[in-house]
């Protein structure tokens, strides 16, 4: 990155603000607490503050990017923290094998995929991130280096997967991958007419398919209200054809002065959307990265939203109450003329996290992505934050920039049992602005 941009920053567009940053090297060698609290930072894609740690320091966790053992039989692969996944998988999957959870970008690091513990399109299959960690080794500030795994300093082990970088340095990780026969997958695209059709379609394919996710199109009123396309897939058979060659991606060249969001190119973007989905019910091979990875297509696409950003909501909902929640809010954001430009709904399935923390519960998963427009949209957020909590589910605190001190309460009631296990070495901007800690 270059000039101003060079600034350390969430996705949702936050800048560190008064942070030192360190290698990671630099502060094993001295973690002793005396210049104010520490976090490590990944690759910077949380959305909001749990990646930033204001008049504090930062470490540099990529730096630590040696894939340290890769057993081709087995499917172990033990990295250290600050690797990318997209380098993972330029390693592993010429190998047969796969990350058994991906985020839907390839550009976050081992380590924040753990600290984060990030969920996938197949999260009704194979539960967060965590479940896969076989082990991974801790160093605090009072410079103990400590291995965790489920049978070794388990509370760490369970305070760290989703303990968004607060229980300390996470230096390398042992996790378990997947067999794959191929690297593409076939993927189907199914158009649907409203939320009724997405709970039906999405109980189906939940016991079929190992991944599923559905865009909505939020700006659809009227009869179309909740309509949008279901995508589901599963990993290909080989084929015996040639590798599909996998696209790579290409910069977004400038931030604009003024977001190019805005309600005439989101009526564009999804009308565009949902007519280049194919109708057929065929399924489709494609090559993985394009079925994983769409938005990292174009990289630094977050820069679209302009100099303010963007604000991203994601709430889990129990099931009971997933069908009216998701209908109060799409009309919630229609109504306060602030439809989200990206949003996509997805049933969480009942496979428990190892992690504390971890955010997924069994039910449903709404994602909205507004323009940052200052008081406007954090008025809407925060009714969105209202309605989540009401029908009995929480808010995603790695995506989160504002929410109040209640509603990280209601989402997270055991919050303190975490903070027992917190290094006192560290902190981050969103932690202090939750708990006042
Ligand atoms: C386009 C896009 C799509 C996404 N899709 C999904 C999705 O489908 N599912 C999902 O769950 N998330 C998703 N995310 C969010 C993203 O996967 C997580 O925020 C992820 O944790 C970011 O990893 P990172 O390496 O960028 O870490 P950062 O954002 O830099 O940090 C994340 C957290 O990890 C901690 N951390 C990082 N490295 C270490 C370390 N070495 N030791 C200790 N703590 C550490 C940090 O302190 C911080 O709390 C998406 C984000 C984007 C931009």
């Amino acid at each position: 990155m270059r000039g101003a941009d060079r600034a350390i920053h969430s996705w949702g567009g936050l800048r560190a603000q008064d942070s030192q940053t360190l290698a990671p090297q630099a502060w094993i060698d001295d973690p002793s607490p005396r210049s104010g609290p520490v976090l490590a930072y990944g690759n910077g894609r949380s959305y909001g503050d749990s990646c930033l740690n204001d008049s504090g320091r930062l470490i540099m966790s990529r730096q630590l990017d040696r894939v340290l053992a890769f057993d081709r039989e087995t499917g172990l692969v033990t990295c250290e923290a600050g690797v990318l996944l997209d380098d993972l998988l330029e390693l592993v999957v010429p190998a047969g094998w796969f990350p058994p959870v991906t985020p839907g970008t390839c550009f976050v690091t081992i380590g924040g995929a753990l600290a984060n513990d990030v969920h996938g399109k197949n999260h009704h299959r194979a539960g967060t991130f965590g479940r896969h960690v076989r082990a991974f080794e801790l160093v605090r500030s009072d410079g103990q280096r400590l291995t965790c795994a489920p049978d070794m300093n388990n509370a760490l082990f369970a305070a760290s997967i989703g303990g968004m970088g607060l229980t300390g340095l996470i230096t390398q990780i042992t996790l378990q991958l997947m067999p794959v026969a191929s690297a593409d997958m076939m993927q189907e695209a199914i158009h649907f007419s409203g939320l009724d059709d997405f709970f039906a379609i999405a109980a189906q394919s939940d016991a079929t398919h190992d991944y599923t996710v559905a865009w909505i199109d939020a700006l659809a009123g009227g009869r179309h209200f909740g309509r949008g396309v279901f995508f589901r897939a599963n990993h290909a058979p080989p084929s015996g054809a040639p590798q599909h060659r996998q696209p790579r991606s290409l910069p977004f060249p400038i931030t604009p002065p003024v977001p190019l969001i805005n309600g005439l190119t989101l009526r564009a973007f999804n009308w565009l959307y949902r007519t280049a989905q194919p109708r057929s019910p065929e399924p489709r091979r494609i090559p993985y990265r394009p079925f994983f990875y769409p938005l990292d297509r174009v990289r630094d696409w977050n820069r679209a939203y302009g100099p303010g950003g963007l604000r991203q909501f994601q709430c889990a909902l129990p099931m009971t109450h997933a069908r009216d929640g998701v209908e109060a809010m799409l009309r919630r954001s229609q109504a306060a003329g602030e439809a989200s430009f990206l949003t996509v709904l997805k049933l969480f399935g009942d496979v428990p996290s190892p992690g504390l923390m971890s955010f997924p519960i069994a039910g449903a998963t709404l994602t909205l992505d507004f323009p940052n427009r200052g008081a406007r949209t954090e008025k809407l957020l925060s009714e969105l934050d209202g309605i989540a909590i009401a029908a009995g589910g929480r808010v995603n605190p790695y995506k989160d920039a504002r929410m109040l001190p209640a509603t990280f309460e209601a989402s997270f009631p055991h919050w303190r049992d975490f903070a027992a296990q917190i290094d006192p070495g560290f902190s981050s901007s969103f932690w202090r602005r939750v708990t006042g800690g």
